[in-house]
């Protein structure tokens, strides 16, 4: 296991932080007392005195494994979605390295989103298996998994092994990031398990680029080389791009000429540039005026042929979802079983699925009656009846 481990003096804790994202604290005394008979690792692994939390972005964090009970679906933080075509979304974990100031899910330093979530890399993979052989059955084309998430996929410790093992089940793995973590020792490791990584640059420009990804240490440059370096390797490139009007409308035309230069899209398209979204818990940068997509598509045919993107252009058709378990309007007492997400929520688990229950005081351990308001996509969100 790798790790590294410090005494925090003010918290009086012992402090191990895993992978670098991983943060396992243990008070102090109650470490020494097991020091005498276990290793760090048994320590780490079976200590009942432990919090976790993200070390990234410093929230809560819980540890998802088979053993838990937590199912993979039913909620969009993490585990499986399924949205009714024959791409899968797999979500390994919360938790962001960067800020952009229109971060659609308010990721990095969060005031909406109070609890990180991580899921065991087997647990995952196993329901993956589950839910794609479900899909194989009502579906023509092959089977895409596609890892994205409430942040950035790249800070899951296991993402290499994720995605080595989605290779052996799905047709097309492919991966949405923003860069900073991967290296080209990664990319090596990659060929020939992942077929495409859809790539974040939202500038060309240095200093807007850091303005957009709101931290000052965004590294424009190494972003740039890990583009020109997957776009020579087995895997494809999408350069996927948000506009955000007022702040990088130049940089459209220089990130199409980059990419062609360096030769994106060796099988699908090049490039997906995505219009800001105003979204009710997301970031709403300063002065911004959200397009509508008429205008939006407009300026994409402007701008030059094959850039607005149609389901087929990455071989999606609509493929039978996965059965629904609670109606809209159901009425049913569960058990609050995990913290949600964002404050005031709670999540309870029945019948395989995850609900979210919004606005919610009641603590974990605690019953509650609950009424489904939302079931799309077999993702539920309850409120309290
Ligand atoms: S990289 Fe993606 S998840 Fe992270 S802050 Fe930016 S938009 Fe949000």
């Amino acid at each position: 296991m790798m790790y590294e481990k410090f005494v925090d003096g003010k918290k009086n804790e012992v402090v191990f932080i895993l992978h670098n994202v991983i943060e396992v604290r243990i008070p102090k005394k109650i470490y020494e007392k097991y020091r005498r008979n276990y290793s760090d690792e048994e320590i780490i692994s079976f200590c009942p005195h432990k919090n976790i939390y993200n070390a990234i972005t410093k929230r809560k964090l819980y540890y998802i494994t088979k053993e838990s009970g937590v199912p993979l679906i039913g909620h969009t933080a993490f585990g499986i979605i399924d949205r009714g075509t024959n791409l899968l979304q797999v979500r390994p974990c919360t938790g962001c390295n960067l800020n952009c100031i229109f971060c659609s899910v308010d990721e990095g330093k969060s005031r909406t989103r109070v609890t990180d979530y991580m899921v065991d890399v087997d647990y995952l993979v196993e329901k993956f298996e589950e839910v794609a052989d479900f899909k194989r059955k009502h579906c023509k084309n092959g089977i895409e998994a596609h890892i994205d998430g409430q942040g950035e996929p790249f800070i899951y410790p296991y993402i290499v092994e994720l995605i080595r093992k989605l290779s052996k089940i799905a047709d097309v793995v492919s991966i949405q990031t923003n860069g900073i973590l991967i290296t080209k020792d990664m990319i090596k490791r990659l060929e020939g398990y992942l077929d495409r990584i859809n790539l974040s640059i939202n500038s060309m420009d240095e200093k807007m680029a850091k303005v957009l990804a709101g931290v000052p240490t965004y590294n424009l440059k190494h972003v740039l080389e890990i583009a020109e370096e997957i776009a020579v390797s087995q895997i494809d490139l999408l350069i996927a791009p948000v506009w955000v009007p007022g702040y990088n409308d130049e940089d459209m035309k220089k990130i199409i000429e980059f990419g062609n230069k360096i030769g994106a899209g060796k099988k699908w398209k090049p490039f997906g540039i995505q219009k800001y979204i105003k979204y009710k818990f997301g970031r709403k940068p300063k002065g911004v005026k959200e397009m509508n997509f008429k205008v939006f598509y407009k300026k994409l045919e402007e701008m030059g042929e094959g850039l607005r993107l149609y389901p087929e252009d990455f071989g999606i058709v609509k493929c039978k979802s996965l059965p629904k378990k609670f109606k809209v309007g159901e009425k049913l007492k569960v058990k609050i079983e995990m913290e949600g997400r964002m404050k005031n929520e709670m999540l309870a688990f029945e019948r395989d699925r995850v609900i979210q229950i919004t606005e919610t005081n009641k603590k974990v351990g605690e019953y509650t009656n609950i009424r489904i308001i939302r079931n799309k996509h077999n993702i539920y969100v309850a409120e309290e009846s």
